[in-house]
């Protein structure tokens, strides 16, 4: 990046032969959707994670553009569109499996009867609308709130993002403590965002997450799930986890592990949450499938492991034990995060399938390939055998006789199991 021209006091404004954004690294899609707007007589500009991403050379994972024409007018220009939200309104255009989210420019409008906040001053809905400056307001981050201008490919910083970009900071804009209590899923995304790009929390943003951690616990189950789910799925789980303890959110989190961690926990479960998440990172770097349910086997392990132990030491009951256990811990788990069923039976099934590996002679090994959940409680036992927690010798040997065995068909054996459920509702 050269070095940015100052055009009015707060805007910052870098022309294109001054930053290195090219249009080559922008989907066709989210360019379809700028040009059209743009040749329609509206402002339209990427903003967020895109630019933020395009900066750092790394492939955005989506893009979202901002633009001065309402849904309605967003709605009229693309057929292959519909207007989603309730606390935001937004357009969703879609262009085969991709698509592009359109905001209209808001502000934040503390003042405004349009802003609806709860006692804590969190926001419930805000549809004002506003220029681009107060859309650049509202936003979280200031590295979260550059504009890339399709008009003349200019980047429009009016917030300091720039700076604070090279200087690898995460900035909240505005009084941190505010931002937050307005939306504490903030404190979330700073740790999201500090594991995935390498970036800094800066200080008075630090210092609040410590202050107002305990503000999560007002966040929706549902909300928190997906924002937890995209920590644990962005590929840098392992640095998010360190940083959720780091900054004492564990607890609001996942109380039952972080009371755990309290009581000098063994180091081979240290180990074993650890080089799970490696795990974890590793496949979505190399676009292998993850599920949530695996996520929470693994958070859980430690507590269900313990409490099945304590129910039962007779290997003999272990699974009824562990599955006792497991409907305790998740009872738990779900109020503080809504794990939709089938991710919560998955992991349960995890669990209770663990001591079954011990059996390596009679029919059971080869009834063991046809369960539905095999391959994830099998990865499970393996990220066990890494740490000391289950013998090398065991895993190597389902390892060998996976390679030696035709699998059975999934559907024919899971309908052996068990009868099918009906509800798929979140616990
Ligand atoms: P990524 O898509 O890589 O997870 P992102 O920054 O694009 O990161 P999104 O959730 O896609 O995150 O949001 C897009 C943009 O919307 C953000 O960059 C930010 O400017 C704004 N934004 C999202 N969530 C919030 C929030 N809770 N508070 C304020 N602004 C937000
Ligand atoms: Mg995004």
């Amino acid at each position: 990046m050269n070095k940015p021209e100052a055009n009015s006091d707060n805007l910052t404004v870098l022309r294109r032969s001054q930053h290195n954004i090219s249009r080559k690294s922008i989907s066709e899609s989210a360019l379809k959707v700028l040009y059209r707007l743009s040749k329609s007589g509206y402002r339209a500009c990427l903003v967020g994670g895109g630019v933020r991403d395009l900066l750092l050379g790394i492939q955005p994972k989506d893009f979202d553009v901002a633009t001065d024409a309402t849904p309605e007018q967003v709605r009229e220009l693309f057929k292959n569109s519909r207007i989603i939200g309730r606390r935001f309104r937004l357009v969703h255009i879609r262009f085969g499996r991709d698509i592009i989210e359109v905001a209209t420019f808001r502000s934040q409008a503390s003042d405004s009867s349009k802003t609806e906040l709860n006692e804590q001053g969190r926001i419930l809905r805000d549809n004002t609308f506003g220029d681009i400056e107060d859309d650049a307001l509202r936003r979280d981050f200031t590295v979260n709130a550059l504009y890339y201008d399709i008009h003349d490919y200019s980047l429009l910083d009016y917030v300091g993002g720039l700076e604070d970009f090279e200087n690898r900071q995460l900035k909240l804009i505005g009084d941190a403590a505010t931002r937050y209590q307005e939306d504490p899923v903030r404190m979330l995304r700073a740790v999201r965002f500090a594991a995935k790009l390498g970036f800094e929390i800066e200080t008075s943003a630090a210092a609040a997450i410590h202050e107002n951690g305990h503000l999560l616990a007002v966040v929706p189950p549902a909300r928190m799930f997906d924002e937890v789910i995209k920590l644990f799925h962005s590929g840098h789980a392992a640095k998010g986890y360190q940083y959720l303890r780091q900054y004492n959110l564990l607890k609001y989190l996942v109380p039952a592990l972080d009371e755990w961690l309290q009581h000098e926990p063994s180091e081979m479960m240290l180990d074993f949450i650890d080089q799970a998440l490696v795990n974890t990172d590793s496949r979505v770097n190399t676009g292998q499938p993850v599920s949530p349910g695996f996520i929470f086997a693994v958070l859980l392990w430690p507590v269900v492991h313990q409490q099945a132990n304590q129910i039962q030491s007779d290997r003999q009951k272990m699974i009824p034990a562990l599955v006792q256990a497991g409907e305790v811990v998740i009872k738990r788990q779900v109020r503080h995060i809504s794990i939709p069923r089938r991710f919560s039976q998955m992991a349960r099934d995890i669990w209770s399938t663990q001591p079954r590996f011990l059996r390596t002679q009679g029919k059971q090994p080869q009834r063991m390939l046809g369960y539905t959940v095999f391959r994830a409680a099998y990865d499970f036992m393996c990220i066990q055998s890494l740490v000391g927690l289950v013998s090398t010798n065991l895993a190597q040997w389902w390892t060998e006789f996976q390679q030696q065995q035709a699998p059975i068909e999934p559907t024919e054996a899971r309908r052996k199991q068990r009868p099918r459920r009906r509800r798929r509702n979140a616990d």
